[in-house]
């Protein structure tokens, strides 16, 4: 059926539904169902076809939206499936764990006149969720293969959209990762209530079948040397994310009970799997029955908290040092853990952890107050006298960030360098670091980012690889 365009005002915002809380505690599945068809197509036909749309400028792949959009909603999804994959070679996972309402859609201008934003992201993804049952997800075409081969060291989203790019050009691709699976943090970071494992899979498998060698458990800089890697292959792509915790530096941070978020997700995730986890059958991991504390306020503590509802903690407190409109999470995963039962305690900072018999007890809690905001616009925070308090907890999840590795030392190369942060320098042209045909993407480049800057980034890299290796057998035949 066909839809015009621009029906922001006759229909409302209406995002696909979610499944009730009693439901969706129990389990990891994901939490919002699809769009029925009709409804992509209403909600699709809201778009108000903006001759400067904001939105694709504020999606860091610039995806073509308001066609896609328009494609939908007159139902030639085929096509829409088309354009939409022409910028992104994962639509369907980006359509899921975005934070929208930071990107694309909190750039919407219908959602600046107050009529709600388009459900941009929940339309990418049922387009694409189409086009895998509808099987219009072609496997990826090589027109024409070349001698050259790619090493890429690490397998999640950076690596895997640099991998299909450089297989388009034709380029031999292997990818090396210290995990027993392929996806970085979209497998063992981000719990299967945002983005259920399969989704991730049937991309590798595709990747997979497009030529693409996987060499998992293998651990650069331990299994195998960067040097050989950088002596066996035409190119390197450093892809490895960011794994190094902050960890608190508190009196208590030792107890037990005291987790890091990341050790704590993968335990669960890997459950999720299938996998059988000793930490967790041991409770060492495990949240079930106990009060639980989360320290921090980004993406990363949404997860621990909502995955901790889904084990059966018995109650869930996320403490966070700033307030609610000051924290760097999804307001959306807000929500979903508000509606989920997860109590959130703003403007705390915990100022030690308190035990007995090396148990951890109790978080010693600090009041905060918010100061005028800094030159960035961002408030930091101060503590208030006399406002010392303990919260009851007998397990606590550390979830304030990541830092990069020392990949110079792991890697025993000096020469490649790094910022101050220790991500790793690239010139932003040509995604190439300081040493010659070794080029960076993702997070190790970023610091803590998104998926779809990620993608981004490896996109890019792909496409300078190609450029570095072309001019290479240029200048060689020039020889
Ligand atoms: P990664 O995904 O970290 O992948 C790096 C890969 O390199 C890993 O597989 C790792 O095993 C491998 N590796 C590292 N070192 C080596 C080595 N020496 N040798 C071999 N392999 C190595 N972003 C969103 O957009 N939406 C979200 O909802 C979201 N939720 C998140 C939840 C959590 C818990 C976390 C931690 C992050 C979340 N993020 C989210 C951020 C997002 O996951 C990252 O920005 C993104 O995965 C970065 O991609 P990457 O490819 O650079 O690195
Ligand atoms: Fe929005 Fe992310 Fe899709 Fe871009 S990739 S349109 S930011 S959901
Ligand atoms: Fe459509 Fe909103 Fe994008 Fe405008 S900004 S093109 S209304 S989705």
């Amino acid at each position: 059926m066909r839809h015009s365009m621009l029906q922001f005002v006759e229909t409302d915002q209406a995002p696909p539904p979610k499944r009730e809380v009693a439901d969706r505690a129990q389990d990891f599945a994901e939490i919002y169902a699809g769009f029925e068809d009709a409804a992509a197509a209403t909600q699709s036909a809201r778009c108000s076809q903006c001759g400067v749309p904001y939105c694709q400028t504020h999606c860091p792949l610039h995806n073509h939206i308001p066609d896609w959009l328009m494609l939908a909603a007159n139902g030639r999804l085929e096509e829409a499936y088309a354009v939409s994959s022409s910028t992104n070679p994962m639509p369907e996972i980006c359509g899921r764990i975005c934070p929208q309402d930071r990107l694309c859609e909190g750039a919407c201008v219908i959602e600046q006149a107050g009529h709600g934003t388009v459900t941009i992201g929940a339309v990418e993804k049922y387009i694409t969720d189409t086009a895998w049952e509808k099987g219009w997800v072609q496997p990826i075409k090589t027109p024409r293969e070349r001698p050259e081969r790619v090493a890429i060291i690490g397998a999640g989203p950076a690596g895997l959209a640099a991998a299909e790019a450089l297989r388009r050009d034709g380029i031999q691709v292997e990818i090396y990762d210290r995990y027993d699976r392929a996806g970085g943090l979209l497998i063992y970071g981000i719990p299967g209530f945002k983005l259920e494992k399969p989704v991730v899979h049937r991309r590798i498998q595709r990747l997979e079948a497009a030529g693409v060698l996987l060499h998992l458990n293998k651990d650069i800089g331990q299994d195998i040397t960067f040097e050989s890697l950088r002596a066996e292959y035409d190119a390197l792509l450093i892809a490895t994310g960011v794994y190094k915790a902050r960890a608190l530096d508190l009196e208590g941070v030792t107890l037990d009970g005291v987790v890091p978020a990341l050790d704590y997700l993968t335990a669960s995730n890997r459950a999720d799997l299938g996998d059988s986890v000793p930490a967790l059958a041991s409770g060492e991991l495990d949240a079930q029955g106990k009060q639980v504390v989360v320290i921090g306020g980004g993406d990363t503590a949404m997860d621990c908290v909502r995955t901790a509802v889904r084990q059966g903690a018995k109650s869930v407190t996320c403490l966070y040092r700033r307030d609610r409109e000051n924290m760097p999470g999804s307001q959306r995963e807000v929500i979903n853990a508000e509606e989920e039962g997860v109590q959130f305690t703003w403007l705390t900072a915990p100022a030690a952890l308190v035990g007995a018999q090396g148990q951890v007890q109790a978080v010693r809690a600090t009041q905060m107050s918010l100061t005028m905001p800094d030159a960035s616009g961002r408030r930091s925070v101060s503590p208030v006298a006399g406002s010392e308090h303990e919260i009851p907890a007998d397990f606590v999840i550390q979830a304030l960030g990541f830092e990069p590795e020392d990949l110079p030392t792991l890697f025993n190369c000096p020469e490649l360098a790094v910022s101050d942060w220790g991500t790793i320098k690239v010139s932003w042209r040509t995604m190439m670091t300081e040493l010659d045909g070794v080029f960076a993407a993702g997070d190790i480049v970023r610091g803590a980012s998104l998926v779809v800057w990620g993608v981004r980034d490896g996109l890019e890299a792909a496409k300078a690889m190609t450029e570095w290796l072309d001019k290479r057998s240029l200048a060689q035949a020039a020889e």
